[in-house]
């Protein structure tokens, strides 16, 4: 069982080398996190709770993915670096590295030596494995810089990329601060390693169970519980159709939180060139015999 989780190189089918600095700190963080029932307070709950939100929501999903990789819509350069700062403080890794990894994805999805985590390659594999076993250019920087040049081009990002710690220590700081060990253990640990797995089932869960509307030649799929859990991301199927549209969830109850906050932008004036779904869209639909009405197109 074990045995089997431990990942092979697909060409040698040697066991690959795992990194222990990452093992530890993943392994570290879900250990502060099991320390919850002796910090529980309702506002530190509250706080994870609100900063899960914020920065998985607006942080990750806004920032880092439909943002920064896929140039859905556009944001005055001064709230675009506000976003990207908050999701940094998810301690996903610093736009270069998230941004690099993920557009790996879409371009070589589910190849097991090109796609970062791809599902081919089995469920743990990509939902955390990839971290843990250095793997192809995974962290490779000059291949994520490839990937990313015009991030990589900005003064601000590659420092956030080199100290992307810094925000966090700085807001466990605060955190103690205000509310002592039990906002840092909340505010922190457990919402991190939540959001973590929330993330993770993006790449994992949705690359195996759900429905799928679109006909397209992967096996990412639509998944309730991760578009709730992830913020609007676990309606996979429809991203990886057309991964440059703005809204992931297209009917009235593939609900898309992330959605929401990007017509709030727009409503305030700051949200600008919001690629939305088109009639083009609606066109690839297939599989399941589902309703095109069903689907909401401008
Ligand atoms: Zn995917
Ligand atoms: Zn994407």
């Amino acid at each position: 069982m074990i045995r089997n989780l431990i990942p092979r190189s697909e060409t040698t089918g040697e066991p690959l080398a795992p990194s222990w600095l990452s093992i530890a700190a993943f392994g570290s963080m879900h250990l502060l996190a099991f320390t919850a029932p002796w910090f529980f307070r309702w506002d530190s709950l509250a706080l994870g709770i609100f900063l899960y939100w914020l920065t998985g929501s607006v942080g990750i999903c806004l920032g880092y993915h439909r943002l920064l990789t896929h140039r859905s819509l556009r944001l005055p350069q001064w709230l675009e670096y506000i976003i990207v700062t908050i999701g940094v403080l998810a301690l996903q890794g610093g736009p270069v590295f998230w941004v690099g990894t993920h557009r790996m994805h879409h371009a070589y999805t589910e190849d097991g030596q090109r796609d970062p985590y791809a599902a081919s390659r089995g469920f743990w594999w990509s939902h955390v494995l990839w971290l843990l076993y250095p793997h192809g250019d995974t962290f490779n920087r000059q291949a994520h810089q490839r990937f990313v040049p015009r991030i990589h081009r900005d003064r601000y990002y590659r420092w956030l990329e080199t100290y992307f710690l810094v925000p966090q220590i700085l807001l466990a700081g605060l955190l103690w601060a205000v509310g002592g060990w039990s906002y840092v253990i909340y505010g922190i640990a457990v919402r991190c390693v939540f959001l973590w797995h929330c993330t993770w089932f993006v790449n994992s869960a949705t690359h195996f169970w759900g429905y799928q509307r679109f006909e397209i030649p992967d096996s990412s799929a639509n998944l309730w519980w991760v578009g709730i859990l992830a913020h609007g991301e676990g309606w996979h199927n429809n991203h990886h159709a057309a991964p440059n549209v703005a809204r992931s969830g297209l009917t009235w109850w593939e609900v898309d939180v992330t959605w929401w906050f990007i017509l709030l932008l727009e409503r305030l004036g700051w949200a600008s060139g919001i690629k939305r779904p088109t009639a083009s869209l609606g066109s690839k639909r297939l599989k399941q015999n589902r309703p095109s009405e069903a689907i909401a197109l401008p």
